[in-house]
């Protein structure tokens, strides 16, 4: 239907024509949005000042129509890089580039994702090759450097074209060889690497010498060590990554730093969306922990902490574990199982007093542990595992220790520490934590799928600790979570997020070492038929009884008075313990009582922890 516009009077016109119309003016989504570059700077000036390849990069972006954002590598936060067309990690001539943890979870998982970067540094193969050893390295330099394990060279001629590539071509036609002058030359330089790489990467620029302490490397090793490398994982993500083995501003000529710089960004592309960044976060979820009857008119605080202590073992206790062999979708292929002896072996090497033993049948195992994938990484907190059914799992591995957890041996290690008794440390309440509580809730539904009651029971819920482990906070503990940025908000320099330094902390060992301390047989006391003897211990403390018999028969060990307690009976031969019986799995019965057939003239230990007195000094031992 044509609309009709009422016109005005026609008296009102002139015989004048208007002047020219001016034009209409342009939609906004007409205007054509400038691309954006993020330049992160992980240059920490340790080896040899000030990096000179920022103004290079700077320059570069700014030339080609970029909008240039500078950020140093201790303040990027890797969920806004989406928001870029292009990521340039600059490291320059570092020595120790990429040195954190944090750093080599970000950009794994920004690769993962299928990001593209531009990677910069004329050491980091040297330093991943030499200080590789943990999974987490070895991911990052499989993932994103793309180089094999071995020996990195660091005295190099010139760049020597190897293989056709547009990032040689596309749009600028670079020269076959880049001359190149190291800043500081030799076998110790941080300019530059020779890189040997995996299969799935393309070595495009290689170098036209290579040598070490004033000699030539093999030519066979000289011809597949690389300073210019391209990865593109093609239909698995979309992901490319450039990596400028060496430092841009050691490249002679400022004009072809500038070309190869256009061709890297120009094969890299623009506009890449990677979604779902943090979601390969992998979190220990605890289950609801059971329940106890108590005393109605208990203090909740004094509750929490009584219940805290009764979950510590009787040091000395022998924990036997189990890989269970059924139902099918419970076992763990042998690799993955290493990966879990490998965690236990972590805590066996502290030489502390608890002991683990692997066994074959769960009927003799206090922890059972499972590999049901989905089902998340968890396990029951000491001495909660007796309420766990006697064929049930206590302990799970819900994902791939070795291809889907950076973490590595350090989430068995994490899992064995809560088996040992140990509950999460960010929930430590000196750590004086303030959470942006809706940004948490929303991080762990978006990276864990876990309703509220779950964040709340493993991150937001502070546990009232006792004075031995809560006397401080401890980031850097293994049972710290690693958390992203935006989820703290005091203390504040965790604002940018939270990563534990990896392995066991020295807190952790000196805490172990307090609630599980090597056995000494020379602090135990003697005990002898119908004489009570006070346990005169404090809260969580633990004492050992010598005991002798005169004859051969059944005796009976017992603690008396208003307390919770636990007691283990062990022989003693050639200053080994064997463990008889522990009555550690009757929770509603708070004192101890134990019959066991004894040896006459055997050696007999009794250890006993006390958890809570009613009655202040109140608990004897008594064997008859
Ligand atoms: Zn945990």
């Amino acid at each position: 239907m044509k609309i009709e516009f009422a016109k005005p009077p026609a008296e009102e016109l002139s015989d004048q024509p208007a002047p020219p119309r001016k034009a209409a003016k342009i939609g906004l989504e007409a205007v054509s949005k400038r691309k954006s570059a993020l330049i992160i700077d992980d240059n920490n000036s340790i080896h040899a000042g000030e990096s000179q390849s920022l103004p290079i990069f700077m320059s570069a972006f700014k030339t080609l129509g970029y909008d240039v954002k500078l950020e140093k590598s201790n303040e990027t936060i890797y969920t806004t890089w989406k928001g870029y067309d292009i990521v340039v990690w600059s490291c320059s001539d570092d020595y120790s580039a990429v040195n954190t943890t944090k750093y080599m979870q970000m950009l794994i998982e920004y690769v993962d994702k299928g990001g593209r970067i531009l990677l910069e540094s004329g050491n980091v193969a040297a330093w991943a090759e030499e200080y590789g050893e943990t999974a987490l390295n070895r991911m990052f330099r499989e993932t994103v450097l793309h180089s094999t394990g071995d020996w990195v060279y660091h005295d190099v001629g010139d760049l020597k074209l190897k293989t056709n590539h547009p990032i040689a071509t596309t749009p600028n036609a670079l020269p076959e060889t880049i001359g190149f002058t190291p800043t500081d030359p030799g076998d110790d330089s941080g300019n530059a690497n020779a890189v040997r790489i995996l299969t799935d990467a393309t070595g495009i620029y290689n170098w036209s010498s290579v040598a070490y302490e004033g000699t030539l490397v093999k030519d066979s090793i000289a011809k597949k060590s690389y300073g210019l490398i391209a990865y593109d994982s093609k239909e698995k993500n979309g992901g490319r990554i450039v990596y400028f083995a060496f430092d841009i501003d050691d490249i002679d000529s400022p004009d072809i730093q500038q070309k190869l710089i256009q061709n890297s960004v120009n094969w890299l592309g623009n506009g890449i969306k990677v979604s779902g960044l943090g979601m390969n976060i992998r979190l220990c979820s605890l289950p609801k922990p059971p329940e106890r009857v108590f005393p109605k008119d208990i203090d909740p605080k004094r509750l929490q902490l009584i219940i805290m202590l009764a979950q510590k073992w009787v040091n000395g206790t022998v924990l036997h574990y189990c890989f269970l062999d059924q139902p099918a979708e419970y076992v763990g292929a042998d690799e993955q199982k290493k990966v879990v002896r490998d965690g236990f072996n972590k805590w066996k090497q502290l030489g502390i007093g608890i002991k683990f033993e692997e066994v074959a049948n769960p009927g003799d195992a206090q922890i059972r542990i499972g590999f049901l994938r989905g089902d998340g990484t968890w396990s029951a907190v000491g001495r909660d595992l007796f309420s766990v059914g006697p064929n049930e799992r206590t302990m799970n591995f819900g994902w791939d220790l070795i291809t889907e957890d950076p973490r590595g041996v350090d989430t068995p290690t994490h899992e064995i520490g809560h088996a040992l008794g140990f509950p999460h440390e960010h929930q430590n309440p000196k750590a004086g934590i303030v959470w942006n509580e809706d940004a948490v809730y929303d991080w762990a539904t978006r990276t864990q799928g876990w309703k509220k009651e779950d964040t709340d029971r493993n991150i937001i819920s502070k546990i009232v600790p006792d004075e031995v482990e809560g006397s401080t906070w401890d980031p850097d503990s293994i049972m710290h979570y690693a958390f992203a940025a935006g989820l703290i908000n005091e203390p504040e320099q965790y604002r940018n997020g939270l990563t534990p330094a990896g392995g066991l902390s020295e807190r952790d060992i000196t805490w172990v070492r307090t609630f599980y301390p090597p056995l000494d047989p020379t602090t135990s006391t003697d005990l002898t038929v119908n004489t009570p003897v006070p346990l005169s211990l404090g809260s969580g403390e633990q004492r050992d009884f010598t005991f002798v018999p005169d004859e051969t028969r059944t005796y009976n060990f017992a603690t008396e008075g208003e307390s919770d307690t636990v007691m283990v009976l062990f022989e003693e031969k050639n200053n080994k313990r064997n463990q008889l019986a522990a009555n550690d799995d009757s929770a509603e019965n708070f004192n101890s009582h134990t019959s066991w057939g004894l040896t006459k003239g055997n050696k007999y230990v009794i250890s006993i922890r006390l958890y809570h007195e009613w009655v202040k000094g109140d608990t004897t031992v008594k064997v008859w």
